[in-house]
């Protein structure tokens, strides 16, 4: 019997957009949440007619602000999965939530239909960071959003925070880290910001008036962020994800262990039996049924694919995983690569695994580059 799938969904409306955000969101087109949710559940339920009988060991309801749906809607489209694929009675099942919009009616709805983890986009605990980030809530809702998460029976809890915002030094990182770990989560996140292009942030960069972190100030801040976290009790298990033991999001593992996944929505992609599957991102081509891309990959893709990702869980790469996947070793893939990043201390190998070493954790994008296929 082959290996259970992840599944991943899209719910790309969100209330406003945030300064920094170039995901595929969009606001005030609340108006066509229904018509969303009827061309997901359609897209669903043709893929599924494609794909034959799945086995699911994790669903991630992501966005844009999947706790902006109706419950109705949310309800559906998770009753939908269910009724073409078999979702494990184990099963992670995550929403995510941004403070602010998380009502109790909603919470209710998705424990009842079997949701088990929630990702709350905190972001800072500092209200003017909030503000230059164009986030909708306060550090108060926060917290609020947490209490009624538990009242509604959830424990397994995830926030989302931000590091390298402009003007941010360490004492502020810190005081938002120690704001988070009050609230006791059990899965702690924090992503350096990356401005990209076309964002409101971006182009108050460009004409001078934010001051970001340079590199260095950027990798202190990260490496505090590393002890001060796996001193609380919240070890790094992957670049930016900490957690309480047992408590590493099983949806974003199997991504990075190279296991296959569906992907539903605009824009979402998804990857089975060898061939990578990406919708359309605009909202209209998706609504319009515009069709998937889709590609097979190469071994030669797949086996780099395997190792960039697994190399960025400090588990690192399985060398017998890999063997057994592709019938060669990583030194026969990589012949010159590999010895070169191992004696360069980029690379370790321990006990089976390939791993990065903290440097190579900083240098990680000057390792991989020599590893892409030809
Ligand atoms: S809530 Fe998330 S997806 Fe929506 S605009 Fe903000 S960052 Fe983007």
């Amino acid at each position: 019997m082959s290996r259970p799938v992840g599944v991943y969904v899209h719910l790309p409306f969100c209330a406003s957009k945030c300064a920094y955000c170039d995901f595929p969101s969009y606001a005030g087109q609340e108006r066509l949440r229904e018509a969303y949710t009827q061309t997901l559940c359609a897209e669903i339920a043709e893929r599924a007619a494609r794909t034959g009988p799945l086995r699911v060991d994790t669903v991630f309801l992501g966005g844009g602000t999947p706790s902006l749906m109706a419950p109705g809607q949310l309800a559906r489209i998770l009753e939908t999965l269910r009724a073409h694929y078999e979702v494990l009675p184990d099963a992670e099942i995550t929403c995510e939530a941004n403070p602010g919009t998380l009502e109790r009616a909603l919470l209710d709805t998705l424990a009842a239909r079997g949701v088990n983890r929630l990702s709350l986009g905190a972001q800072s605990a500092h209200e003017d960071e909030l503000r230059l980030l164009g986030r909708i809530h306060t550090w108060e809702q926060v917290a609020q959003s947490v209490s009624l998460a538990r009242a509604a029976g959830f424990d397994n809890i995830n926030l989302d925070l931000m590091s390298a915002l402009p003007g941010q030094d360490w004492p502020g990182l810190r005081a938002s880290l120690q704001a988070a770990l009050s609230l006791k989560p059990a899965h702690l996140s924090c992503y350096s910001l990356i401005l990209e292009e076309g964002t409101p942030l971006y182009e108050r960069h460009a004409r001078g008036l934010l001051r970001l972190p340079d590199e260095d100030t950027e990798r202190q801040l990260y490496w505090n962020t590393v002890l001060l976290l796996e001193a609380a009790g919240y070890p790094r298990y992957e670049i930016s994800n900490h957690c309480r033991p047992g408590y590493e999001c099983r949806h974003n593992l199997n991504c990075w262990n190279y296991h296959d996944y569906l992907g539903f929505g605009l824009s979402a992609a998804g990857l089975l039996r060898g061939r990578r599957r990406k919708n359309p991102a605009g909202l209209r081509a998706y609504l319009d049924r515009e069709p998937p891309f889709e590609e097979a990959l190469s071994a030669a893709d797949e086996r780099f694919e395997m190792l960039m990702l697994a190399l960025r869980t400090c588990r690192g790469l399985d060398e017998a995983a890999f063997a057994s996947r592709f019938g060669l070793s990583p030194q026969e893939a990589w012949p010159q690569a590999l010895p070169k990043h191992l004696d360069g201390g980029l690379l370790k190998r321990e006990g089976g695994f390939l791993r990065l070493t903290d440097r190579g954790f900083d240098l990680m994008d000057r390792a991989l580059v020599d590893f892409l296929p030809d």
